[in-house]
């Protein structure tokens, strides 16, 4: 499927979730299942927060097989999420990749906080995920106004996208290949977990 007919596909989706007008329950029944048995072609890879309140699958109204989802607290980059991010792409076919971030997502207030408090301290596994995105905090925050901490984590959230976007690009020549070659979309979107709705970033 093409990128912007599988961008299409994922909003409508949305539309449905936002309206309650889901389908899901057909796509996930056990005639679907026996359908992928034997192999998968997710249509769009989805790069999100383990938030538990943004499951994929529910939130595009997809179903089995539709989506192929790498989900890490903040959606950080690191070589594991590019390297599952790769495969999507290489060896099932997606031909587009959305790296989605959140309202009120807690890695990112968590990176706000260590960066306004330096004497937090948090275990090596969070300082990891917190460490990646702090860069997008401190941006946001020496980008200058004497905007509220509201502000600062709203933009820090996506930046925070946005550079989800530019390291993918980055760290993998397989993806940069394809996008140069326009075959592959990597977009930036956020999810408000208030009104259920995806929208895209300006990328
Ligand atoms: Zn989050």
């Amino acid at each position: 499927m093409k990128s912007q007919d599988a961008l299409k596909r994922l909003l409508n989706g949305n539309e449905r979730f936002v309206e309650n007008k889901q389908q899901i329950v057909v796509k996930s029944s056990s005639q679907r299942r026996e359908e992928l048995s034997d192999s998968q072609s997710p249509f769009a890879v989805i790069l999100t927060c383990s938030d538990s309140r943004l499951p994929a699958e529910i939130l595009f109204d997809q179903g089995l097989g539709d989506l192929f989802v790498v989900r890490v607290a903040g959606n950080v980059i690191n070589p594991e999420v590019v390297g599952s991010v790769e495969f999507a792409v290489q060896s099932l076919g997606s031909n587009l990749v959305l790296v989605m971030g959140h309202t009120k997502c807690g890695a990112v207030t968590a990176a706000l906080e260590c960066t306004r408090d330096p004497s937090i301290r948090l275990s090596p596994g969070l300082s990891s995920i917190v460490d990646r995105i702090r860069p997008s905090i401190e941006r946001v925050i020496s980008s200058g106004g004497s905007r509220s901490d509201d502000d600062i984590l709203d933009d820090g959230i996506a930046e925070n996208t946005r550079v989800g976007v530019e390291l993918l690009l980055q760290s993998s020549e397989i993806l940069r290949e394809k996008v140069n070659a326009g075959n592959l979309s990597i977009l930036g979107a956020s999810y408000s977990i208030e009104s259920g709705k995806v929208s895209l970033l300006d990328n």
